[in-house]
């Protein structure tokens, strides 16, 4: 399937209309990075970190992330990589990690929670960042923050780590750039100080969309009952797109939905350009995107929204047809 779509891979994701969406890769591991050539991705908009910490049977040496993450930087060859740190709790699941047991743990005592109540972890994987970039620019994003004062909280965290490492005669990165997922729906309504703050912020739909409709991620039973076409969450990542456009505060959509083809187009007409996804949708999304005109698209979505249906695809399909 690849192969069907290798002659779009050097062409960018532009539309009929002239508008450009940013088509990064999600990655885990060092294994994943070969398709960052082979896709024709702009660089690594997530990188989640966890599988270093699951495949362990105990927390991995600073030494150690310190290699990975600098091999990561080196395979990306100077394209963007977006770190997120541990975002463990709820689907993943430390075995060596002593943890009480929570009775709803997608919404316990997970990700950037665990990293500001017991920091050492998350210290020391800014440490293990902040030397692999070896004066490079850092990119770090953190997951699940629910309001701002996390986020900011984090952040202090990024700075004194990188005093702490300037005092001990490290290279500081060349830029640093600190952002937010947001995957609750609280953080759409933080202040504006917050929007300001962030480098940048990258909607987490995966959680996102179980939070927005009280569904589980992992219960296939309730899982496809909501449609990510559904008016009222595409109404709300437009929200999302105008609160950052506000700040000027750049923003991309890095869940799963975002490596569909129509959920993709739909998520450009409201007004993201920039996606994360993985490698092998890059050339789907992108063979859409190019056959569009977004400002069309965008009439149809507002016409289907207004007519009262519950979910714009079966509009969306009719168009594309
Ligand atoms: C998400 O929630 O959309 C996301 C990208 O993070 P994860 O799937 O790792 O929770
Ligand atoms: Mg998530």
């Amino acid at each position: 399937a690849q192969e069907r779509y290798s002659g779009l891979k050097s062409l960018p994701a532009q539309t009929k209309c002239g508008a450009v969406v940013a088509l990064h890769m999600n990655a885990g591991l060092i294994a994943d990075l070969p398709s960052l050539e082979n896709s024709g991705a702009e660089g690594v908009g997530l990188f989640r970190t966890e599988l270093q910490f699951l495949i362990r049977s105990k927390v991995p040496r600073r030494g150690e992330l310190a290699a990975i993450y600098t091999r990561v930087l080196d395979a990306a060859k100077g394209k963007p990589v977006v770190f997120r740190t541990l975002d463990i709790g709820s689907d993943k699941v430390l075995p060596y990690m002593k943890r009480e047991d929570e009775p709803n743990p997608a919404l316990g005592w997970r990700a950037i929670r665990v990293g500001l109540d017991k920091p050492g972890v998350m210290r020391m994987q800014l440490q293990a960042l902040i030397r692999a970039t070896k004066g490079r620019p850092l990119t770090v994003m953190f997951p699940f923050v629910a309001q701002f004062d996390e986020f900011k909280q984090a952040r202090e965290h990024v700075f004194s780590e990188l005093e702490r490492e300037k005092k001990l005669g490290h290279v500081l990165p060349e830029t640093v750039r600190v952002g937010a997922m947001l995957e609750t729906p609280s953080l759409a309504f933080a202040p504006r100080q917050f929007f300001e703050m962030a480098d940048f912020i990258s909607i987490g739909g995966n959680d996102l969309k179980q939070f927005f409709f009280a569904a589980d991620r992992e219960n296939e039973r309730v899982r496809r009952r909501y449609d990510t076409l559904n008016v009222s969450y595409l109404t709300f990542i437009e929200k999302i797109v105008e609160r950052c456009a506000e700040t000027s505060t750049p923003v991309s959509f890095c869940g799963e939905d975002a490596g569909r083809p129509i959920e993709a187009l739909c998520f450009a007409a409201m007004g993201l350009r920039a996606l994360s996804m993985r490698p092998a949708s890059i050339g789907p999304v992108k063979h859409l995107l190019r056959r569009v005109d977004l400002t069309e698209a965008k009439k149809m979505i507002d016409a289907s929204r207004e007519s009262g249906v519950q979910s714009v695809r079966g509009d969306v399909m009719e168009w594309l047809r």
